[in-house]
C-alpha cells in the first residue's frame, strides 16, 4: 500500500478557503516562519477517506477478531463504559479546578467517582487502603516496591533483596531492582509453581520481601500462600502480590485474606479498559493497615460532611508517583464496571475466565503437550512434540494468523520450552472457543503431514512472514 504522500497530486485539494480578507503579514515574528511552505500531501476528500478507511481495515483487535494473547487479557469491555467516560461531565474536566467552593461543584463527582473505586477495590483484594495513582501495572509494582523499602526505612531494617519466582511476571524483577534492592530468583518446581524448599534456603533478614506473581506466569495458583506468608514474616519482610490477573481469582479469594501486605491489580486486565498499544492503564496499589502511611500522595477523602476532597498531609508518604490523581477515565471505567456487574457478576466472570482456559486445555490436550495441570485464566501448552517434525510454536502462531487469529504469547514464561500461553478471556462464547480449537487442531495436523506448509505461513495478510530481526533493524512502516 502506497504512503498518503506517495499519493499526492500538486494542486489536488479536497476544500478551498475563501480568500483572506484581513491582513495576515507580521502576524508571526519572522524568526519563527519557515521560509518554504511545509510539504503537505495534496489528495482529495475521496483519496484521504478510502486511504484512512483502507488502513483501519488492517487494524486487528478485540472489536473484530478472538485474541488469546496470555497474560495480557485481551478481553471485550462493555462499550458502555466508554460512553460514561465520554460524558463531558468528566471528559472536560480540568485537574486543577477547585476541590470546593468556586468550581467545586464541578469536581465532587469525579472525586467521588476516586473514592467510591477506591473503597470497591478495597474490599475486593481485602485491603485497607489503595491508591488509585499508578498509571499501569509495572508502575504499581514500582510503588508497591518503594513503599516496602519506606517501611523498612521507617523500621530501621537492613534490607538488601527481593525474592521473585522465576515464573513471576517479567517487569517484577526490573520493579524491584529500579526500587533499589538485589533480585534473587527462586526456581519453580516441576508441579510449576515457587520451590518451598528453595524458597526457604533463599530467606534470610537480609530479604524485604517476596514478590508473588498469582496466579503465576504459568497460570498457576499457589496452595501455600499462607505458609509462605508466615515464613517470609519471621523475617519483617512483605508479602508482595502481583495480582495484574485478579480475573483469574476475583471474588473467590482476596490477597489481603491470605497473607499478602501488598497487592497491585491491573485495572486494563481484570476490569473495563482496552488493553495494548501501550495503554492508558491504571494500577492501583492496595496495601494493609501497617503501610497505609506509606501510600503515595494525593488520595481522596470523604468528609463528615459528606464531601470529598484530596489528602496531601502525610509526612511519611513516598510521594508523588504520578501527576494529579492517576488515569481518571480509566478509573471511571473501573467503577461503571463493577457497578455493571455487581458482586455476583464479577465472582461469574472469575469463573468463566478459569473455565475458558481449562476447556480449551482439555481439549487441546490430545493434540498438544501441556506441561502442568488444571489451570486457573490461561493455559500454557509446549509445542514440543510438533517441534519434532520441525515446527516450532512461531510457525503455529502465524498459522492462526491465516486462520483469523491472534496467536497466544508464545515463547514466555521462559521456563516452558516452544511455550504457547492461550488465554480465552471469560468474555469468548463457546462457539469462539470451538473455532480457535478446531483451527489448533488441524495445525497440530499440518505439522505432522506438511511442516513446510507452516513455514511460509501466514500467507492471507498484507505481510508474509519477515525476517524479523532484519525487521527491527531496518524498520519499514510504510509497507
Ligand atoms: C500485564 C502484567 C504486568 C504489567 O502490567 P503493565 O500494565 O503492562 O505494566 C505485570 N504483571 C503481570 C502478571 C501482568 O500480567
Amino acid at each position: 500500500m502506497k504512503l498518503i504522500f506517495e499519493k499526492s497530486a500538486p494542486g489536488r485539494t479536497w476544500v478551498t478557503f475563501p480568500e483572506c480578507d484581513v491582513p495576515t503579514e507580521a502576524q508571526i515574528p519572522d524568526r519563527f516562519r519557515r521560509g518554504e511552505p511545509p510539504e503537505l500531501p495534496e489528495l482529495s476528500e475521496l483519496d484521504v477517506v478510502r486511504h484512512f478507511t483502507a488502513l483501519s481495515r488492517r487494524n486487528f483487535g478485540v472489536d473484530t477478531n478472538f485474541y488469546p494473547l496470555g497474560s495480557c487479557t485481551m478481553k471485550y469491555n462493555p462499550k458502555c463504559c466508554e460512553e460514561v467516560a465520554r460524558y463531558e461531565g468528566f471528559s472536560g474536566l480540568h485537574p486543577l479546578l477547585p476541590q470546593l467552593r468556586l468550581g467545586g461543584m464541578l469536581t465532587q463527582g469525579a472525586l467521588q467517582v476516586v473514592y467510591e473505586t477506591e473503597r470497591l477495590l478495597s474490599e475486593i483484594v481485602g485491603m485497607a487502603e489503595v491508591t488509585m495513582q499508578p498509571l499501569a501495572g509495572a508502575h504499581g509494582e514500582l510503588t508497591g516496591a518503594m513503599i516496602i523499602a519506606a517501611y523498612h526505612r521507617a523500621k530501621g531494617n537492613r534490607k538488601t533483596k527481593v525474592i521473585v519466582p522465576d515464573s513471576g511476571h517479567g517487569t517484577n524483577p526490573a520493579s524491584a531492582a529500579i526500587a533499589g534492592y538485589r533480585v534473587v530468583s527462586v526456581p519453580s518446581n516441576d508441579r510449576g509453581i515457587m520451590d518451598l524448599d528453595a524458597f526457604g534456603a533463599a530467606l534470610d533478614d537480609e530479604v524485604a520481601a517476596l514478590m508473588l506473581t498469582s496466579p503465576n506466569t504459568l497460570g498457576l495458583f499457589n496452595p501455600h500462600i499462607p505458609e509462605i506468608a508466615k515464613m517470609i514474616h519471621e523475617v519483617d519482610g512483605l508479602m508482595y502480590c502481583d495480582g495484574a490477573n485478579l480475573n483469574a481469582t476475583m471474588g473467590k479469594c482476596r490477597p489481603g485474606d491470605i497473607g499478602f501486605d501488598i497487592v497491585h491489580i491491573n485495572l486494563h486486565k481484570t476490569f473495563a479498559a482496552p488493553h495494548g498499544g501501550g495503554g492508558p492503564g491504571a494500577g492501583p496499589v492496595g496495601v494493609v493497615k501497617k503501610l497505609s502511611e506509606f501510600l503515595p500522595i494525593s488520595l481522596v477523602i470523604k468528609r463528615n460532611d459528606g464531601t470529598y476532597a484530596l489528602q496531601y498531609d502525610r509526612p511519611s508518604s513516598v510521594g508523588y508517583i504520578a501527576p494529579f490523581y492517576g488515569n481518571f477515565e480509566v478509573i471511571l471505567k473501573t467503577y461503571v464496571y463493577i457497578r455493571l456487574l455487581g458482586r455476583e457478576g464479577l465472582i461469574e466472570a472469575s469463573e468463566h475466565a478459569v473455565l475458558n482456559a481449562n476447556y480449551m486445555m482439555e481439549k487441546l490436550k490430545p493434540f498438544y503437550h501441556f506441561p502442568y495441570g488444571r489451570c486457573m485464566h490461561e493455559c500454557i501448552l509446549s509445542a514440543e512434540k510438533q517441534l519434532e517434525h520441525g515446527v516450532r510454536a512461531l510457525d503455529i502462531a502465524k498459522g492462526l494468523i491465516d486462520r483469523g487469529f491472534h496467536p497466544p504469547t508464545i515463547y514466555f514464561p521462559l521456563i516452558v520450552k516452544e511455550a504457547m500461553m492461550i488465554e480465552p478471556t471469560e468474555t469468548e462464547s463457546r462457539e469462539t472457543l470451538d473455532a480457535f480449537i478446531e483451527a489448533m487442531i488441524e495445525l497440530a495436523r499440518i505439522a505432522e503431514s506438511d511442516p513446510e506448509a507452516l513455514h511460509q505461513a501466514p500467507t492471507t495478510t498484507p505481510v508474509s512472514r519477515l525476517d524479523e530481526v532484519a525487521a527491527a533493524r531496518n524498520m519499514d512502516l510504510g509497507i
